[in-house]
């Protein structure tokens, strides 16, 4: 959470920016005071990057990792995608979805028409869950994990305050609402986080083990969803992506 005297810098702030174009000069002096105050979202977020640096709640897993794997791009983000937990190239790299799911997530995302850059993107679990000695591969978060690490993720999304966010994936909704379901009946449709509207769609990897296009084509729709509730344009090329 926010500390409580941050949260109202930054209420005040957001009713003063509302009116700012017909607020009296003093009114836009005592913003522009404000935001010389008020912490960017950027320094918030390395506060709390800090914090889950060095965190060892989970000993096993702090153990185990390489490095924490915090989040990444724009602190100002419309969009933040959530997954569940970095696997074994995030956990080399330090950055989620690096891998083979992450690089067709960042192909998802160009079809939409951003970058990396332009949105945010971030785990439940900031470690690695861990594997037994010699083994490959990657496990699914336990729920226990999930609970632990779930605060700095609601911290991220305090901060960040996006307009939209997208759960990859059936372990990453549990690991956010507590709810457990299939993809058949969580996909697809509007849910809420503490009122911002979240989109449910299949983890990219999800996409590599099922190439169908008819698959690709669920996860387009999903993320065209997204678009059409960001008020952004779709081109027609795009709106036949997979058909
Ligand atoms: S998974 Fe999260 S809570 Fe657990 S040790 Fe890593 S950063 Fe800390």
């Amino acid at each position: 959470m926010m500390h409580p005297a941050l949260d109202l810098v930054v209420a005040a702030l957001e009713k003063i920016r509302e009116t700012s174009e017909h607020a009296p000069r003093a009114s836009r002096r005592a913003l522009a005071q404000l935001q010389f105050i008020a912490p960017g979202k950027r320094e918030m977020l390395a506060s709390v990057r800090e914090r889950v640096r060095g965190c060892t709640k989970c000993a096993h897993l702090a153990r185990s990792r390489t490095q924490t794997v915090f989040g990444v791009g724009s602190p100002n983000a419309e969009i933040m995608f959530i997954g569940e937990a970095p696997g074994a190239d995030e956990d080399k790299q330090g950055e989620p979805f690096v891998g083979r799911a992450g690089q067709l997530l960042t192909k998802i995302l160009k079809a939409m028409g951003f970058a990396r850059e332009d949105v945010y993107i971030a785990n439940i679990l900031k470690c690695r869950p861990d594997m037994p000695v010699g083994s490959f591969g990657n496990r699914a978060p336990t729920p226990a994990e999930m609970q632990t690490c779930r605060p700095y993720l609601v911290e991220q999304i305090d901060i960040i305050h996006p307009k939209v966010l997208v759960a990859l994936g059936a372990v990453a909704v549990e690991g956010l609402l507590g709810t457990r379901g299939t993809m058949r009946e969580l996909r697809g449709r509007w849910h809420s986080y503490n009122e911002t509207p979240l989109m449910i769609t299949y983890h990219p990897a999800y996409l590599l083990r099922n190439q169908a296009p008819s698959e690709k084509r669920k996860v387009w729709e999903d993320m065209l969803q997204v678009l059409e509730r960001l008020g952004k344009p779709i081109s027609e090329k795009q709106r036949s992506f997979f058909t």
